[in-house]
């Protein structure tokens, strides 16, 4: 069957004759035919600069550099490329070059919270394991942008070992994301091995993989690799649509051998100035994610990194757009709305208000009409005062089903049994994971 257009056809025969036969479906043909300089692009597209705007280009993709994949390229619709959602994503803009005041290489902070090699420890129970330092193409909104184009490489064994031996050492690890760079530029073979070692220990309860592939190159979904993902469930996988244009027929149908493989599938979108900034928009995005049954899990208000000032919005307008889904279409369609803390705080959810105040026995509420309404509170409630001692407790728990609870945070002001009244977090547990504090 062939499942590429015309338009894809054209885009093939110049880059490589042989192409039209039979290889534009091969992802590693894809991959060696990645399109990495200025001129190759803008020819393929049938765009002419001018000698100014080319050498304005190509400053830019020195300090970071362009690769994208002759499929992702193809769906640039070339009569409109200025206003083009791909191209923007795909294409560098002098802008990138202009670094604000708040503008932070790491903003994030993965580096510090790392306590091996290739690992990410922020949360309690859940690491981030970056098994690749390369991707299928380079997003001009990478929030890792300082790394991209470092020597591109997919880690060895013996380095993913380290990781895999933190995670073994430190059983509060439930839940391991595999990232990168994307984590399906690792081989079959690759990660097959590695998805074996994860899953075979113990704590480890799940597994997800955060991967561009489904978007940027899906023939990267073969029924092979859906083959090893499958034997290790449970997976979990996130991919990273921005806009409804992205949802191709090959993408479609990459996201349905995943799903029929009974991979849960979540999609994380970026808010990005010129892309997708758009309450309408967005709700289309949304809507074609859950008919390819991919829930939308994340938006994320645009990181703090060095080049991304041009793509980032207000909050507020992150805040219309989630005004514009909930209640307006299905929950389930309703991703949440977060801003990854600078600093390493970690993710953190905004919405509007529908809380409007509180009274001794009611709550006041508006709807997504605007409708004011009031829930009554119960005039009887015996909250269970807890001891931590699920044996004596009326609720089902049986100890041996609970880990072993610890208040992290704000739940620490909620407990009966940790007179904690208010906090000063200076020491927490993910600072004592860095080498140098406390
Ligand atoms: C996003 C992220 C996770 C996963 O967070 P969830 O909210 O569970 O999806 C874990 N570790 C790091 C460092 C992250 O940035």
């Amino acid at each position: 069957m062939k499942i590429f257009n015309e338009h894809q056809r054209q885009v093939a025969k110049r880059i490589d004759k042989e192409a039209v036969k039979s290889n534009w479906t091969d992802w590693h043909w894809q991959l060696t035919h990645s399109i990495q300089n200025v001129k190759t692009f803008a020819s393929l597209l049938g765009i002419n600069f001018s000698e100014k705007e080319l050498r304005l280009f190509e400053a830019t993709s020195r300090k970071f550099p362009l690769s994208v994949t002759p499929y992702y390229l193809s769906l640039i619709d070339a009569e409109d490329y200025t206003n083009d959602p791909v191209f923007r994503q795909s294409f560098p803009s002098p802008k990138e070059l202009d670094i604000g005041p708040y503008d932070m290489r790491d903003p994030l902070h993965e580096d510090e919270d790392s306590p091996a090699v290739g690992i990410t420890h922020r949360y309690p129970d859940r690491v981030l394991f970056h098994v690749s330092n390369t991707c299928s193409m380079y997003c001009r909104h990478c929030t890792r942008k300082r790394k991209v184009g470092d020597t591109d490489y997919v880690p060895s064994k013996k380095e993913l070992l380290k990781g895999v031996d933190y995670i073994r050492k430190t059983p509060a690890v439930r839940d391991v994301l595999l990232s990168g760079g994307d984590a399906l530029m690792l081989t079959d073979e690759r990660l097959d091995w590695l998805l074996g070692e994860v899953t075979g220990i113990d704590h480890v309860e799940v597994v997800r993989i955060g991967t561009r592939m489904p978007v940027v190159l899906p023939y990267r979904v073969t029924d092979d690799l859906v083959r090893v993902l499958k034997a290790h469930h449970p997976l979990w996988l996130n991919t990273h649509f921005n806009h409804p244009r992205e949802l191709t027929r090959s993408s479609r149908q990459a996201l349905a051998r995943l799903a029929d493989a009974g991979i849960p599938l979540g999609n994380q979108s970026v808010l990005l100035a010129g892309v997708n900034d758009c309450p309408r928009l967005m709700r289309e995005l949304m809507h074609k994610l859950v008919q390819a049954r991919v829930r939308p899990y994340y938006i994320y208000q645009c990181d703090l990194s060095e080049g991304l000032t041009h793509f980032r919005t207000p909050v507020g307008k992150g805040m219309e757009i989630m005004e514009s889904l909930r209640g307006h279409t299905s929950g389930f369609a309703v991703p949440t709305y977060v801003i990854d803390a600078p600093g390493g705080a970690g993710k953190i959810p905004v919405m509007p208000n529908y809380l409007l105040s509180l009274g001794t026995h009611k709550v006041v509420l508006r709807n997504f009409e605007g409708v004011i309404t009031t829930y009554t509170e119960p005039s009887t409630y015996d909250p269970p005062a807890c001891d931590r001692n699920c044996d004596t407790c009326e609720l089902t728990l049986k100890t041996e089903d609970a880990d072993e609870w610890r208040a992290v945070g704000l739940e620490k002001l909620f407990t009966d049994w940790d007179d904690t009244e208010s906090l000063t977090p200076s020491c927490t547990e993910r600072m004592e994971r860095r080498a140098d504090a406390c």
